[in-house]
């Protein structure tokens, strides 16, 4: 079959590899369509836990074409989605219940094979029938499943006034959980007017078009609230829109860094400003 290999970052070709076999406990996928989203970005760069060579693409959907033993749930030509994640059940985090920082994590499409190929192998417990919802709609599964726990961390306040920047894939699917999951106003800001006129569309209540210069940005959205928003979220993974998110929350606020910044990038804040105004930070991984 052909797949999207990774030799090393930034180095990558469509080439033909072995037909995998679905071992006890796995299924073979053959996929009908695999998101791409900003992790796959660091990813190109060799960031974000990356193992080569690498299969990218962790946001599939396929149909099952076959079922390794033991695996009773699924059948051929089912329809499917794919958590790309596991976690390995007997380390320290895995027994307190927090698979997600597993220290044995693995990913499909970020440290084993992914969905930018023919076919894949998963996990069968990690392999959910889609039913009737179709392809480009299944697809977005996994990023939707990350804005759920992007959701469950924040842990909105009812009626909260809430401000993200950005409104790419993932962005726009929390703008929808938030507008549905009881904020009182969401506004979102980002540059690109379709993305916009997207928003609006979901039922986000303001939309404002800003430029890619952050101080240019934080100040049109300080006019706009000049007591601040109650959440401030950075769903750009720029970090000079995380720099300005703890000026734009009002007192005891909440700043949510939900985009995924480079590993080397920094940030300044006053420690004695979080303090003073007693600031809550908040991120959600995966
Ligand atoms: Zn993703
Ligand atoms: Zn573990």
């Amino acid at each position: 079959m052909r797949a999207v290999v990774y030799a090393g970052p930034r180095d990558f070709s469509v080439s033909e590899v072995p037909d995998r076999r679905a071992a006890a406990g796995e299924v073979v996928i053959d996929v009908a369509l695999a998101g791409v989203c900003g992790t796959d970005l660091h990813i190109h760069s060799g960031g974000f836990f990356a193992e080569f060579p690498l299969t990218p693409g962790h946001e599939s959907v396929g149909v099952v074409r076959e079922v390794g033993a033991g695996v009773h749930h699924l059948e051929r030509g089912q329809r499917v989605a794919v958590d790309n994640a596991s976690a390995c059940g007997h380390c320290p985090h895995c027994v307190r219940d927090q698979p997600l920082f597993c220290e044995n994590f693995r990913s499909l499409g970020v440290n084993e094979a992914g969905g930018f190929a023919e076919s894949m192998v998963s996990p069968a417990h990690k392999v959910f029938a889609v039913d009737d919802l179709a392809d480009d709609v299944a697809v977005f599964a996994e990023p939707l499943a990350c804005a759920v726990h992007g959701m469950d961390v924040l842990a909105l306040r009812p009626g909260a006034d809430v401000l993200m920047l950005g409104s790419g894939t993932t962005g726009l699917l929390l703008a929808q959980l938030l507008v549905h999951g009881g904020a009182g106003r969401v506004t979102v800001a980002a540059p690109t007017e379709f993305k916009l006129a997207l928003a609006s569309s979901y039922g986000v209540d303001r939309v404002v078009q800003v430029n890619r210069d952050a101080g240019q940005t934080y100040q049109v959205l300080r006019d706009l609230s000049p007591e601040g928003f109650d959440v401030a979220i950075d769903a750009t993974g720029a970090s000079s829109v995380v720099q300005i998110l703890p000026d734009l929350v009002a007192d005891n606020g909440t700043v949510f860094v939900y985009g995924m910044c480079d590993a080397d990038d920094r940030v300044q804040w006053s420690p004695y400003d979080i303090f003073r105004r007693q600031l809550h930070v908040k991120s959600a991984r995966g």
